[in-house]
Protein backbone atom coordinates (compact mmCIF):
# COMPACT_ATOMS: atom_id res chain seq x y z
CA UNK A 1 0.00 0.00 0.00
CA UNK A 2 1.29 3.36 -1.07
CA UNK A 3 1.76 5.73 1.66
CA UNK A 4 -0.29 9.06 2.32
CA UNK A 5 -1.47 11.89 3.76
CA UNK A 6 -5.23 13.36 4.28
CA UNK A 7 -6.21 16.78 5.52
CA UNK A 8 -9.31 17.99 6.98
CA UNK A 9 -10.99 20.30 8.44
CA UNK A 10 -13.39 20.19 11.46
CA UNK A 11 -16.31 22.12 13.87
CA UNK A 12 -16.88 24.71 11.23
CA UNK A 13 -12.97 25.20 9.71
CA UNK A 14 -12.29 26.35 13.75
CA UNK A 15 -10.13 22.71 13.62
CA UNK A 16 -7.84 21.61 11.07
CA UNK A 17 -6.14 18.16 11.05
CA UNK A 18 -3.29 15.49 9.28
CA UNK A 19 -3.14 11.94 9.43
CA UNK A 20 -0.35 9.85 7.30
CA UNK A 21 0.64 6.30 6.89
CA UNK A 22 4.57 6.40 5.87
CA UNK A 23 5.55 2.89 6.70
CA UNK A 24 6.90 2.37 3.38
CA UNK A 25 9.08 6.41 3.08
CA UNK A 26 10.16 4.97 6.72
CA UNK A 27 11.08 1.24 5.54
CA UNK A 28 13.06 3.25 2.18
CA UNK A 29 14.93 5.58 5.09
CA UNK A 30 15.49 2.52 7.33
CA UNK A 31 16.91 0.72 4.72
CA UNK A 32 18.95 3.25 3.18
CA UNK A 33 21.05 4.48 6.51
CA UNK A 34 20.87 1.42 7.88
CA UNK A 35 19.52 2.16 11.26
CA UNK A 36 19.01 0.47 14.24
CA UNK A 37 15.58 0.16 15.55
CA UNK A 38 15.17 2.89 18.29
CA UNK A 39 16.96 4.97 15.39
CA UNK A 40 14.24 3.90 12.57
CA UNK A 41 11.69 5.19 15.35
CA UNK A 42 13.15 8.50 16.13
CA UNK A 43 14.00 9.07 12.66
CA UNK A 44 10.59 7.43 11.36
CA UNK A 45 8.68 10.30 13.75
CA UNK A 46 10.68 13.07 12.70
CA UNK A 47 10.16 12.27 8.77
CA UNK A 48 6.16 11.34 9.38
CA UNK A 49 5.60 14.93 11.00
CA UNK A 50 8.16 16.93 8.05
CA UNK A 51 5.68 14.74 5.70
CA UNK A 52 2.47 16.40 7.44
CA UNK A 53 3.59 20.20 7.77
CA UNK A 54 5.01 19.87 4.28
CA UNK A 55 2.01 20.02 3.17
CA UNK A 56 0.68 22.42 5.49
CA UNK A 57 2.36 24.56 2.79
CA UNK A 58 1.03 25.80 -0.27
CA UNK A 59 3.74 26.99 -2.35
CA UNK A 60 5.38 25.02 -5.31
CA UNK A 61 9.06 25.30 -3.68
CA UNK A 62 8.56 25.73 -0.25
CA UNK A 63 10.59 23.71 1.82
CA UNK A 64 10.67 22.63 5.78
CA UNK A 65 13.01 21.68 7.64
CA UNK A 66 12.57 20.15 11.21
CA UNK A 67 16.25 19.53 13.18
CA UNK A 68 15.97 17.60 16.44
CA UNK A 69 19.57 18.39 18.48
CA UNK A 70 19.39 15.96 21.23
CA UNK A 71 22.66 15.33 23.75
CA UNK A 72 21.28 11.17 23.50
CA UNK A 73 23.20 9.04 21.20
CA UNK A 74 21.67 9.52 18.34
CA UNK A 75 23.05 13.12 17.89
CA UNK A 76 21.24 15.50 15.51
CA UNK A 77 17.89 14.37 13.69
CA UNK A 78 16.84 16.21 10.43
CA UNK A 79 14.17 15.94 8.31
CA UNK A 80 13.24 18.15 5.32
CA UNK A 81 9.59 17.63 3.12
CA UNK A 82 8.51 19.97 0.51
CA UNK A 83 4.67 20.79 -0.10
CA UNK A 84 4.20 17.38 -2.43
CA UNK A 85 5.20 14.66 -0.29
CA UNK A 86 8.69 14.24 -0.94
CA UNK A 87 10.43 13.91 2.57
CA UNK A 88 14.19 13.09 3.14
CA UNK A 89 16.61 12.93 6.09
CA UNK A 90 18.91 11.49 8.60
CA UNK A 91 20.33 10.73 11.99
CA UNK A 92 23.59 11.63 13.19
CA UNK A 93 24.80 7.98 14.52
CA UNK A 94 21.99 4.97 12.98
CA UNK A 95 23.87 2.07 14.98
CA UNK A 96 22.29 3.37 18.69
CA UNK A 97 21.15 0.29 21.04
CA UNK A 98 19.64 1.16 24.26
CA UNK A 99 17.13 -0.76 26.57
CA UNK A 100 13.90 -0.56 25.87
CA UNK A 101 10.92 1.11 27.95
CA UNK A 102 9.36 -2.11 28.16
CA UNK A 103 7.92 -5.04 25.82
CA UNK A 104 8.32 -3.66 22.29
CA UNK A 105 8.42 0.17 23.67
CA UNK A 106 11.64 1.48 22.42
CA UNK A 107 13.18 4.44 24.39
CA UNK A 108 13.34 7.27 21.84
CA UNK A 109 13.16 10.05 24.62
CA UNK A 110 16.20 8.47 25.98
CA UNK A 111 17.89 7.79 22.74
CA UNK A 112 17.29 11.30 21.78
CA UNK A 113 18.09 13.21 24.88
CA UNK A 114 18.00 16.70 26.30
CA UNK A 115 18.35 19.81 23.59
CA UNK A 116 16.18 21.80 21.23
CA UNK A 117 14.22 21.23 17.68
CA UNK A 118 14.43 24.00 15.22
CA UNK A 119 11.74 24.21 12.53
CA UNK A 120 12.99 26.08 9.72
CA UNK A 121 9.88 26.70 6.81
CA UNK A 122 11.73 28.39 3.65
CA UNK A 123 8.83 29.78 1.76
CA UNK A 124 10.80 31.75 -1.02
CA UNK A 125 10.95 34.74 1.45
CA UNK A 126 14.14 36.73 1.82
CA UNK A 127 14.16 35.18 5.39
CA UNK A 128 13.12 31.50 5.80
CA UNK A 129 10.84 31.39 8.89
CA UNK A 130 12.66 30.24 11.91
CA UNK A 131 11.26 28.49 15.21
CA UNK A 132 13.48 26.73 18.26
CA UNK A 133 12.09 24.95 21.12
CA UNK A 134 13.24 23.18 24.33
CA UNK A 135 12.89 19.00 23.96
CA UNK A 136 9.85 18.14 26.39
CA UNK A 137 10.63 14.97 26.32
CA UNK A 138 12.80 13.85 23.61
CA UNK A 139 9.95 11.79 22.20
CA UNK A 140 9.35 14.14 19.29
CA UNK A 141 5.08 13.98 19.16
CA UNK A 142 5.57 16.13 22.53
CA UNK A 143 8.36 18.32 21.20
CA UNK A 144 6.10 19.20 17.76
CA UNK A 145 2.73 19.75 20.19
CA UNK A 146 4.99 21.89 22.67
CA UNK A 147 6.60 23.83 19.67
CA UNK A 148 3.41 24.02 17.52
CA UNK A 149 1.41 25.94 20.58
CA UNK A 150 4.41 27.80 22.14
CA UNK A 151 6.72 29.27 18.55
CA UNK A 152 3.43 29.17 16.20
CA UNK A 153 1.08 29.84 18.94
CA UNK A 154 -1.84 27.18 17.47
CA UNK A 155 -2.50 24.56 20.35
CA UNK A 156 -1.79 21.05 18.71
CA UNK A 157 -2.46 17.55 19.56
CA UNK A 158 0.38 15.21 17.73
CA UNK A 159 0.78 12.09 17.68
CA UNK A 160 3.61 9.72 15.92
CA UNK A 161 4.25 6.25 16.11
CA UNK A 162 6.85 3.50 14.09
CA UNK A 163 6.44 -0.03 14.93
CA UNK A 164 9.61 -1.61 14.68
CA UNK A 165 9.57 -5.64 13.95
CA UNK A 166 11.77 -7.55 16.04
CA UNK A 167 13.53 -8.60 12.52
CA UNK A 168 14.24 -4.97 12.38
CA UNK A 169 11.49 -4.17 9.75
CA UNK A 170 9.15 -1.26 9.84
CA UNK A 171 5.63 -2.92 10.35
CA UNK A 172 3.68 0.78 10.93
CA UNK A 173 4.26 4.23 11.11
CA UNK A 174 2.42 7.41 10.80
CA UNK A 175 0.88 10.03 13.01
CA UNK A 176 -1.64 12.82 13.31
CA UNK A 177 -1.53 16.42 14.17
CA UNK A 178 -4.78 18.17 15.02
CA UNK A 179 -4.59 22.12 15.17
CA UNK A 180 -7.16 24.57 16.82
CA UNK A 181 -7.65 27.45 15.15
CA UNK A 182 -8.31 30.94 17.21
CA UNK A 183 -12.08 31.07 17.15
CA UNK A 184 -12.87 27.58 18.60
CA UNK A 185 -15.11 27.56 20.83
CA UNK A 186 -14.73 25.54 24.31
CA UNK A 187 -17.47 23.07 23.84
CA UNK A 188 -15.53 21.95 20.42
CA UNK A 189 -12.26 21.84 22.52
CA UNK A 190 -14.21 19.59 25.55
CA UNK A 191 -15.37 17.05 22.58
CA UNK A 192 -11.90 16.75 21.08
CA UNK A 193 -10.25 16.12 24.54
CA UNK A 194 -13.16 13.29 24.99
CA UNK A 195 -11.80 12.10 22.20
CA UNK A 196 -8.24 12.20 22.51
CA UNK A 197 -8.75 10.50 26.21
CA UNK A 198 -10.61 7.18 24.18
CA UNK A 199 -8.11 6.77 21.14
CA UNK A 200 -5.03 4.45 21.45
CA UNK A 201 -1.56 5.19 20.35
CA UNK A 202 -0.90 5.70 16.65
CA UNK A 203 0.92 2.58 16.42
CA UNK A 204 -1.91 0.68 18.33
CA UNK A 205 -4.45 2.59 15.86
CA UNK A 206 -2.23 0.52 12.73
CA UNK A 207 -2.03 -2.27 14.54
CA UNK A 208 -5.41 -2.52 14.58
CA UNK A 209 -6.11 -2.18 10.63
CA UNK A 210 -7.17 1.88 10.87
CA UNK A 211 -5.93 4.19 7.80
CA UNK A 212 -5.34 7.59 8.23
CA UNK A 213 -9.20 8.42 7.44
CA UNK A 214 -9.72 5.86 10.52
CA UNK A 215 -7.69 8.24 12.80
CA UNK A 216 -9.32 11.47 11.38
CA UNK A 217 -12.56 9.68 12.03
CA UNK A 218 -11.64 8.44 15.55
CA UNK A 219 -10.52 12.45 16.60
CA UNK A 220 -12.83 14.34 14.71
CA UNK A 221 -15.75 12.09 13.31
CA UNK A 222 -18.48 13.62 15.95
CA UNK A 223 -17.11 17.25 15.18
CA UNK A 224 -18.27 17.59 11.31
CA UNK A 225 -15.49 16.61 9.81
CA UNK A 226 -14.70 16.30 6.21
CA UNK A 227 -11.61 15.39 4.29
CA UNK A 228 -10.14 17.82 2.35
CA UNK A 229 -7.40 16.44 0.61
CA UNK A 230 -5.15 12.63 0.06
CA UNK A 231 -1.57 13.30 -0.93
CA UNK A 232 1.17 10.38 -1.62
CA UNK A 233 3.86 10.62 0.55
CA UNK A 234 7.72 8.78 -0.30
CA UNK A 235 11.13 8.84 0.42
CA UNK A 236 12.54 11.26 -2.12
CA UNK A 237 16.12 12.70 -2.28
CA UNK A 238 16.48 15.27 -5.05
CA UNK A 239 20.45 14.48 -4.76
CA UNK A 240 22.77 13.85 -7.97
CA UNK A 241 26.51 14.40 -8.68
CA UNK A 242 26.52 18.41 -9.13
CA UNK A 243 24.61 19.12 -5.87
CA UNK A 244 27.62 16.56 -4.19
CA UNK A 245 30.62 18.61 -6.05
CA UNK A 246 29.06 21.61 -5.08
CA UNK A 247 28.69 20.41 -1.27
CA UNK A 248 31.99 19.00 -1.85
CA UNK A 249 33.41 22.73 -3.61
CA UNK A 250 32.98 24.66 -0.12
CA UNK A 251 35.10 22.31 1.45
CA UNK A 252 38.77 23.62 1.98
CA UNK A 253 41.12 23.44 -1.02
CA UNK A 254 44.18 21.85 1.12
CA UNK A 255 41.32 18.98 2.30
CA UNK A 256 41.18 18.71 -1.34
CA UNK A 257 44.48 18.74 -2.20
CA UNK A 258 45.21 16.12 0.37
CA UNK A 259 43.03 14.03 -1.83
CA UNK A 260 44.12 14.35 -4.83
CA UNK A 261 48.22 13.69 -3.61
CA UNK A 262 46.73 10.60 -2.05
CA UNK A 263 45.90 9.43 -5.63
CA UNK A 264 42.59 7.76 -5.33
CA UNK A 265 39.27 8.50 -6.14
CA UNK A 266 37.33 9.26 -2.90
CA UNK A 267 33.53 8.22 -2.35
CA UNK A 268 31.25 10.73 -1.38
CA UNK A 269 28.03 10.20 0.34
CA UNK A 270 24.98 12.52 0.67
CA UNK A 271 24.12 12.93 3.65
CA UNK A 272 20.01 12.68 3.48
CA UNK A 273 19.91 9.27 1.30
CA UNK A 274 22.96 8.05 1.38
CA UNK A 275 23.85 7.76 -1.72
CA UNK A 276 27.54 7.04 -3.12
CA UNK A 277 29.30 9.30 -5.59
CA UNK A 278 32.51 8.84 -6.79
CA UNK A 279 35.04 11.39 -8.02
CA UNK A 280 38.02 10.79 -9.86
CA UNK A 281 41.38 12.43 -8.98
CA UNK A 282 40.83 14.28 -11.96
CA UNK A 283 37.55 15.68 -11.61
CA UNK A 284 38.74 16.71 -7.86
CA UNK A 285 41.52 18.18 -9.73
CA UNK A 286 38.93 20.31 -11.84
CA UNK A 287 36.88 21.58 -8.85
CA UNK A 288 40.00 22.90 -6.91
CA UNK A 289 40.63 24.78 -10.01
CA UNK A 290 37.15 26.20 -9.77
ZN1 LIG B 1 20.59 12.28 -1.58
Amino acid sequence: MKDYIVRGIAAGGTIRAFAANTTETVACAAARHETYPVVTAALGRLLTAASMMGSMMKGEDDIITLTVKGDGPIGNITATADSKGNVKGFAGNPAVEIPRKGPGKLDVGSAVGAGTMTVVMDLGLSEPYNGLVELQTGEIGDDLAYYFTVSEQTPSAVGLGVMVETDWSVKHAGGFIVQLMPDVEEETIAKLEENMSQISSVTDMMESGMTPEDMLNALLGNLELEITDKEDVRFYCNCDKDRVSAALATIRKEDIQEMIDAGEDIEVKCFFCNTAYKFSVEELENLVEQ
